[in-house]
């Protein structure tokens, strides 16, 4: 004999019992079943919710009801043939009469207790039972309606009843033992105390009551049918990547279901493990998945690959502690507070006792915090008074994550996986539990982080394929546009080899900006700005941080000095920082130490490669040296590709104005050139050189020896050009001064002695400097270690291009 229990979704309307009735037909063509039901889908939640508004004279609760009693009407009409639904259309209406009696009775006293609740409860399952019942029996089928709340005794805890397990098997097995029908159908959830009051088994106790039959009767199997294709590696609403479970033990499943996992009532496990009953999660409406097998079967190799089943989680969290010194070493505080929690039938979910015995802190459910105080601060008042322990903590708006699995036994490295993960998301761990089965761990977080925590967890165990990460770009110009083509031309690149999907989940100039949680596709990239809001860097960044997604990194691509100012608050949420702006890294040196602390304490990585030498790797050069214990003296370097190109074209054939013109015109320049042309750039590339060194250096502490004269500076972009022009005699009178030595110009940037200075040389044709042509860079690191030849990386140092890709570089790496 088979036990199949079909859930609220299954049976939530005609054409969904019609795929139950394919399913009935197919299992009762092979063996006898027993068919447990729940009630409509969402019929138990309106039954209450109306109770509650008779309960406090409102009298809504007669139009829930008038409705509950159409949607029965209905199903009776679309299941049966007209001849035969007079009577059925007539049982449902008087027992929508006996319900709106006791309504009646709820709203006349103004009073809900358990017992009533549990009575009003009880009829979605008795309705939907009865119905289908009718329909199988129309169908032809040898089908008997058994009333289980006659044979599952309980105790009198309304709402959740304790059952009598060897009466109850007793019961049921007599009647199974005297009645032979092939098919039986019952209402699940329902029971009776010793007085033949109705009782339930608690919110989702139709598993229970199919588990409660299959283990009396030693049932051949127990099959859960249900809306999902088994129970999967996380909650699917959570995830849209969580993947059915094949197989999984009962001791995985009872774990991933008490902690959230809501596909399977967590008591419904017991009763058919202790009888090695193989129980099967399938979907309804897709028959042929193979859904989950959940059995004692299941040998665990210590060899597998997958370290963990599967993560659930659980809302509405309370987190209360009790602390004192005078908890330490004294025996029976935690009976007495367990003894405490129980009186007043509060479910402890979650323990956690640091080994000082100082604290002990439990999870509950957020409904019972109060009771759960009050009960406490009675139950410890001498201890309060005498100060051996602090009145009890209580925290809300917590919830649990559960990562689970039998593989995660003896393995090292999970938790400092899950841990690992969690911190680099800015997720804070507010508990921690795993049981010395060790097949669980579980922690407690802020109800906010739920998703993101469910998300990076499912991602870093179940998801080795590819991770997810979600990009926040600022800036669409010249770089900007070259690195977003970067990103959809290299994607599948990256997926294939490297298992990361980049997506572009916000993007932002300084008109417009949008959001796409999936990223936005290639094709609507185009046209972005057709749809996007008007741009804010404030509700950009407080958007990021509301939309809390994993792998979040933030580029800044512009030279705004307001985005910059943003960097500290998105840092403390963990979220990456890449940076070609180079505001941040050369401001007060106070507060370029204050991003790197920021970063390095949220777990997270604020990097800006291409401040210096664009695409060049000079700052991860420096900062390997200095990782690996050497200690930069001095360094030598050209960094402008501006200026380089400049005075590598300016031979006289064209005018100084004309060449600058020119580099502008190729992407070499500032968006405002005279950074370049003053001084100003290289001076805070060699500013941050100097500080990536080690040395606490200030920008104003460099010395520029600008050629470019002060007359030059005033006004706009248009006027500057103008100003290079009339002051032409001035730049060929430097260049003729060098010539005259055999000696060319570069712009250079010097940093010894701790000082650093910037100035336009005159080098001669020896000099590492001399051959250096077009836009390219140079950087010269004497080192400890570097001392007889220095360290030189050499190369384009400027272009949208390269920098571009030495900001897609900085992405991968922070990530
Ligand atoms: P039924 O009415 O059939 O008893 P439930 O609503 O009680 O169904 O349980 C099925 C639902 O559980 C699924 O639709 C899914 O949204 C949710 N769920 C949560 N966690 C999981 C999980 N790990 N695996 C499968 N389903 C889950
Ligand atoms: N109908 C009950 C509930 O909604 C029992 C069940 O569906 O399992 O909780
Ligand atoms: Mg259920």
């Amino acid at each position: 004999m088979k036990i199949l229990k079909f859930g609220g979704t299954s049976v939530a309307n005609s054409q969904n019992i019609f795929w139950v009735e394919n399913i009935i037909k197919k299992e009762s063509a092979k063996h006898k079943i027993v068919v447990i039901v729940s009630a409509l889908h969402g019929v138990t939640d309106k039954l209450i919710k109306a109770a509650e508004y008779a309960s406090v004279k409102d009298d809504s609760y007669l139009s829930i009801l008038k409705k509950l009693e159409d949607q029965h009407l209905l199903l009776v009409k679309e299941l049966l043939p007209i001849l035969e639904q007079s009577s059925w259309l007539s049982f449902v209406k008087k027992h929508f009469n006996d319900i709106e009696d006791l309504y009646h009775g709820i709203f006349v006293l103004g009073e809900l207790t358990g017992r009533i609740k549990d009575k009003i409860a009880s009829y979605g399952e008795f309705l939907s039972s009865n119905i289908i019942s009718a329909r199988l029996q129309y169908k032809g089928f040898d089908c008997l309606w058994m009333n289980s709340a006659d044979l599952i005794k309980t105790d009198d805890n309304f709402t959740n009843a304790k059952v009598n397990t060897d009466l109850t098997e007793k019961n049921i097995r007599e009647y199974l033992r005297v009645h032979q029908n092939q098919i039986i159908i019952a209402p699940g959830f329902v029971a009776q105390d010793e007085n033949n009051n109705a009782t339930t088994l608690g919110r989702g106790g139709s598993d229970y009551t199919a588990s409660l039959i299959a283990a009396a009767i030693h049932a051949d199997e127990l099959q859960i049918w249900t809306d999902v294709s088994g129970m999967m590696t996380a909650d699917p609403r959570l995830t849209a990547h969580a993947k059915p479970i094949f197989e999984i033990s009962y001791h995985e499943a009872m774990e991933l279901s008490h902690f959230g996992a809501k596909v399977l009532y967590p008591p419904s496990i017991q009763p058919v493990m202790t009888k090695n009953i193989d129980l099967k999660i399938k979907n309804t409406f897709d028959p042929d998945a193979p859904g989950t097998l959940v059995s004692h079967h299941l040998e665990v190799s210590e060899n597998t690959q997958q370290i963990a089943v599967g993560v659930s989680n659980m809302s509405h969290i309370a987190l209360l502690t009790l602390e004192g010194s005078g908890m330490i070493g004294i025996p029976g505080i935690s009976a007495r507070l367990f003894q405490c929690l129980n009186h007043e039938k509060i479910n402890v979910i979650l323990i956690t006792q640091g080994s000082s015995e100082h604290s002990i802190t439990l999870a509950i459910n957020e409904k019972d915090r109060i009771a759960a105080e009050n009960a406490i601060n009675f139950s410890f008042a001498d201890d309060i008074n005498l100060k051996r322990v602090s009145p009890v903590k209580i925290e809300n708006g917590l919830s649990i994550v559960a990562l689970v699995g039998e593989n995660m036994k003896n393995r090292s490295g999970v938790s400092a996986r899950m841990f690992g993960c969690l911190g680099n998301n800015g997720i804070n761990i507010r508990a921690i539990a795993q049981g010395s089965s060790e097949r669980n761990i579980s922690i407690v977080i802020s109800e906010n982080d739920i998703r993101k925590a469910v998300n990076v967890l499912h991602e870093e165990f179940f998801e080795s394929e590819i991770k997810q990460v979600h990009l926040y770009l600022c800036g669409t110009g010249n770089v900007g546009s070259k690195l977003i083509r970067q990103i959809y031309d290299q994607n599948q690149y990256l997926r294939e080899n490297l298992l990361i999907n980049l997506r572009i989940a916000g993007l932002s100039n300084s008109r417009k900006m949008i959001f796409a949680d999936k990223g936005i596709p290639e094709e609507e990239y185009h046209h972005w700005n057709e749809y996007g809001q008007e741009a804010s860097v404030h509700d950009f960044t407080e958007e990021i941080i509301s939309r809390n997604l994993r792998n979040s990194v933030f580029v800044d691509i512009t030279a705004s000095p307001e985005i910059p100012k943003v960097y500290e608050k998105l840092l403390k949420r963990s979220i990456n920082i890449v940076a070609c702006n180079k505001i941040a890294a050369s401001s007060d040196f106070e507060q370029y130490k204050t991003l790197k602390n920021t970063a390095r304490n949220h777990n997270c990585n604020f990097y800006f490669e291409t401040n210096v030498g664009a695409g060049l790797p000079v700052i991860g050069t420096i900062n390997d040296l200095i990782k690996s214990g050497d200690k930069v003296t001095a360094i030598e370097a050209v960094l402008s590709g501006t200026l380089n190109f400049v005075f590598n074209n300016y031979d006289g054939s064209k005018t100084f104005s004309e060449v600058v013109a020119q580099a502008q015109q190729e992407g070499y320049t500032e968006p405002d050139p005279r950074l370049d042309l003053s001084g100003t750039d290289v001076a805070r590339k060699i500013l941050i050189l100097a500080r990536e060194a080690g040395y606490p250096l200030q920008f104003d502490e460099i010395e520029n020896i600008s050629f470019l004269p002060e007359a030059c500076m005033q006004g706009n972009v248009e006027n500057f050009y103008e100003k290079l022009s009339e002051y032409e005699n001035h730049f060929k009178s430097l260049l003729a001064n060098a010539q005259k030595e055999g000696k060319i110009l570069k712009y250079t940037a010097e940093f010894k002695n701790g000082k650093a200075k910037v100035g336009l040389q005159h080098i001669a044709p020896g000099s590492d400097l001399f051959h250096l042509y077009g836009k390219d860079n140079i950087v010269i690191f004497n080192t400890l270690r570097y001392s007889e030849q220095p360290l030189v990386v050499k190369g384009a140092g400027a272009g949208a291009e390269v920098t571009a890709s030495g900001v897609f570089a900085d992405i991968i790496r922070s990530i």
